[in-house]
């Protein structure tokens, strides 16, 4: 696989916008979706204003189908440590440093270019169901762009995970969120992204929205189509950090958004039981035996 999946660009300036797939290199579904996307373009001879960059994250993890080698690629995005790589000598790197690295430069070469809005949005799906929302750094909870998907928004999940590429390109003036867009491996997850992407491009002003009605509401019928209770804002009340050293393991069954009481057992490790800390939702459990983060716990504004 190409870092660069495909580009189109019109050369106006009205929006870039950057759409970075499987920076989680087992989370195949936004590749996919980008790849949907430039097809039907490119088929249909579909006009785009402005310049649409497709983005493949983890190379070597993608080729490997694994979440990362050596390091979770979505956690090292600060400014000291993108310093250090680029002083150490290359042979001494690991894998996802030089993922990084390259990504960093084509970022920032992206970024040196001057548009009206600059678009960053980073597709992800998750381990455990109904994993279908937005996270963004800072509070444009309010943004129209953002709202379109009508997904539920996580703030300040930035508080508690720190180093993400969004949040570095937060910083870089770009809009950035991640885009979940449901359970690994799913092909729902490749449709709500596919046209979640549409959504974005009529809301940026990227491609005019498409006549045929029932295309339209298509969107919106997957969205609908996902749990009973979305519900609009949360922000984060706890994380349940976790090491491989501890044998964590989550109580089978546990969905995105899930409602609990303080006290429910939601966990155990080699400690023993792991009960909620705080009345909430469950966010993210984790199902899969590679991550640091076992669960959150978030409230809706
Ligand atoms: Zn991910």
């Amino acid at each position: 696989m190409e870092r660069i999946i495909e580009a189109v660009d019109s050369g106006d300036t009205n929006v870039l916008m950057v759409l970075v797939g499987a920076i989680h290199g087992n989370e195949m579904a936004g590749v996919k979706a980008i790849k949907n996307v430039f097809n039907e373009i490119r088929q249909n001879n579909l006009q785009v204003k402005g310049k649409v960059v497709g983005v493949a994250g983890n190379l070597q993890a993608i080729q490997a189908k694994k979440r990362y080698l050596d390091f979770d690629l979505n956690r090292h995005w600060t400014p000291e440590f993108i310093k250090s790589l680029q002083m150490q000598p290359k042979e001494d790197l690991f894998h996802e440093d030089l993922e990084l690295l390259e990504l960093h430069e084509l970022f920032m070469t992206l970024g040196k270019e001057d548009y009206d809005l600059k678009l960053l949005v980073d597709l992800h799906t998750t381990s455990a169901e109904n994993g279908n929302f937005i996270v963004i750094p800072g509070n444009p909870a309010e943004n129209s762009i953002v709202r379109s998907l009508k997904l539920p928004i996580v703030i300040d999940l930035d508080n508690y995970i720190p180093g993400t590429l969004l949040q570095y390109m937060h910083s870089k003036g770009f809009l950035s969120f991640a885009f979940e867009g449901g359970q690994i491996g799913s092909e729902k997850a490749i449709d709500l992204h596919t046209h979640g992407i549409w959504e974005l491009m009529y809301q940026a002003g990227v491609i005019e929205p498409k006549h045929d009605i029932k295309e339209l509401l298509h969107y919106e019928e997957l969205v609908g189509s996902l749990h009973s209770h979305l519900p609009q804002t949360v922000k984060v009340l706890h994380r349940h950090k976790v090491k491989y050293e501890d044998y964590f393991r989550m109580k089978p069954g546990f969905e995105n958004f899930q409602a609990v009481k303080k006290g429910d057992i939601l966990a155990e490790d080699k400690k023993g039981i792991i009960t909620a800390p705080y009345d909430g939702m469950i966010f993210m459990p984790l199902y899969q035996n590679i991550g640091n983060d076992g669960f959150f716990i978030v409230e809706e504004l």
